[in-house]
């Protein structure tokens, strides 16, 4: 058996999707909010029986693996090796693409080991992380290493590896030590594992300050925190989030170990998953200068899932500070006072606009409304974007009480479910679903396609070709759209019991002949009044006149 349906074996949906939101019973599905869009009733269904869920709000649907990959933003791999790992299950990790990742690793880890040593080896490296005051112990922590100006990290790595894999894991490229004479900061994912690095230039006539692996199959630095593999065991209550090696280091240092940073990039959708599963407290110190400020507006979206707070530096001489040189500069102890007096993530934003506008100390009402309503509709993207709806509207009436003007809450569309209609189509294909033998009733089947027109015409075609399948099976060849309408349709009938269900399969059918025959009638009965002399016309109204009668009496 594989790996993947061995955990869907052992683990049960509901048991599962209720780790990450609550669950309730409801007939013979359970209900709860989705956690893939915002909605206030819930649309949210998982099916016990058949194990998979679906919303009827935004249409995701799937098995507990797909539940999994979305809600970590997994890839299908990973997820399952997650959940084995957590199983206790043996992973197989004889295909290609995990020896090869295997490689990758190997390769950062000997790498890594080299670096140190020719730290170790060189006055000149050290002697730059004395002047920063990064202590042995930590330079230990951090695995910080050197790459001598020359060749012989490809020498010593060629005894093992040929060049053609170290140009693919990244170390070097086109056969070259692209990291030479850098300081290597190695880069961990979340387990420790060394996934790639990060140099900086200690000579002047190199051109980047730093440099970083390429993206590879385990690199990627939308996925990726610093120092976040160190930071998870240390976290109580929050996170702080820099931007600088430097600047985690330091922090970590001095006794805040709770920091990690981001490698150059916004927080991505994937880094807030990372985080929310450790704390939903987050302190960014980021630089607050204009482009700094950007990026954090960038940011609502995903920072309104968090509880985010922004520490910034109240520098009388304006002076640009980072965590690192402010520690250095005054101490940790101040830094720590301003984590005490760090902004809500909201609050700062609106301060930095009225900023912007030149509006923080005027009474807006005098102001010049063009720029009152640049900064007003600025505050209001914003805090649209906030994903949370009791969240949002405190900061709506926070904003409403400091800009002292009636800013009224887009009334933002509602993302509840329309109510849709379904005909006996969907009804007919809903019990096929749950039961395709009952495809054993229709009499012509080629003609009953007719029934149906698209994607339900798709699944119906399928479903007379493939009997035999369980509905995991048949929807598991499905592309996902038409997959998602299989789960929905699935739920849309009630279980039954086998008579309960034909004869509400028969009666359908029934109705649907029904419809067809009135359809047809009205249809001639119009061609007649056009020409009233065709008999033939005539003919075929009584011939269905008769039909739907005798169908009426059965
Ligand atoms: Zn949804």
């Amino acid at each position: 058996m594989n790996l993947a349906q061995e955990i869907k074996n052992r683990l049960d949906i509901v048991d599962f999707i209720n780790r990450y939101i609550t669950l309730k019973k409801s007939g013979n599905n359970y209900i709860g909010l989705c956690p893939f869009h915002s909605e206030k009733t819930p649309s949210f269904t998982v099916n016990k029986e058949k194990q998979f869920f679906h919303c009827f709000g935004c249409g995701e649907s799937g098995d507990l693996i797909t539940f999994y990959m979305k809600i970590e933003n997994l890839d299908f791999k990973e997820a399952v090796k997650n959940l084995a790992l957590e199983l206790g299950l043996e992973i197989n990790s004889d295909d290609e693409s995990t020896k090869k990742e295997n490689l990758l690793l190997d390769i950062n880890k000997f790498a890594c080991e080299f670096f140190q040593k020719k730290l170790k080896n060189s006055d000149f490296a050290q002697n730059y992380l004395k002047k920063r005051q990064i202590e042995p112990k930590t330079q230990e922590i951090f695995q910080i290493g050197y790459n001598p100006n020359d060749n012989s990290l490809i020498d010593f790595l060629l005894k093992k590896y040929s060049i053609k894999l170290l140009n693919e894991s990244g170390i070097t490229s086109n056969n070259y030590n692209i990291f030479a004479g850098r300081l290597m900061f190695p880069i961990s994912d979340e387990y420790g594992k060394i996934v790639g690095f990060s140099g900086r230039a200690l000579h002047d006539d190199q051109k980047a300050k730093y440099i970083n692996t390429k993206e590879t199959s385990i690199f990627s630095k939308q996925r990726l925190l610093y120092g976040f593999d160190k930071a998870k065991n240390h976290i109580k209550d929050y996170l702080i989030v820099c931007e600088g090696y430097f600047d985690c280091i330091r922090l970590h240092q001095e006794g805040l170990q709770c920091t990690s940073a981001t490698m150059g990039t916004n927080l991505s959708d994937y880094h807030i998953r990372l985080i929310k599963r450790f704390t939903n407290k987050i302190y960014f110190n980021f630089d607050s200068d204009e482009a700094g400020i950007k990026a954090m507006l960038k940011n609502t979206k995903v920072l309104g899932q968090l509880d985010a707070y922004v520490i910034e530096f109240n520098l009388k001489d304006a002076q640009k500070e980072d965590p690192d040189s402010f520690v250095m500069k005054y101490s940790i102890q101040e830094y720590k006072k301003l984590l005490q007096s760090a902004k809500d993530y909201f609050s700062f934003l609106e301060e930095k606009i009225l900023k912007q506008h030149n509006l923080q100390n005027a009474r807006l009402t005098q102001s010049q409304p063009i720029l009152v309503a640049t900064a007003v509709n600025a505050i209001k993207n914003a805090i649209d974007n906030i994903s949370d709806p009791v969240l949002k509207n405190l900061y709506y009436s926070k904003a409403r009480r400091l800009l002292n003007l009636n800013i009224v809450q887009k009334n933002y569309k509602s993302q509840e479910t329309p109510k849709k209609t379904y005909t006996k189509s969907h009804y007919i294909i809903s019990y096929l679903l749950k039961d395709p033998f009952l495809l054993d009733w229709v009499e012509d089947k080629e003609e009953f396609a007719k029934n149906f027109d698209g994607t339900l015409k798709e699944i119906y075609l399928k479903l007379t070709q493939n009997k035999e399948v369980s509905f995991e099976q048949f929807v598991s060849t499905m592309d996902k759209q038409t997959a998602s309408i299989c789960y929905e349709l699935y739920l849309l009938t009630h279980e039954e019991s086998i008579s309960q269900k034909r004869t509400n399969f028969l009666m359908l059918i029934n109705a649907l002949e029904l419809e067809k025959l009135k359809k047809q009638m009205h249809y001639y009965l119009k061609k007649i009044v056009q020409e009233p002399d065709n008999e033939e016309l005539k003919e075929l109204y009584r011939q269905t006149k008769n039909k739907l009668q005798r169908l009426n009496n059965e």
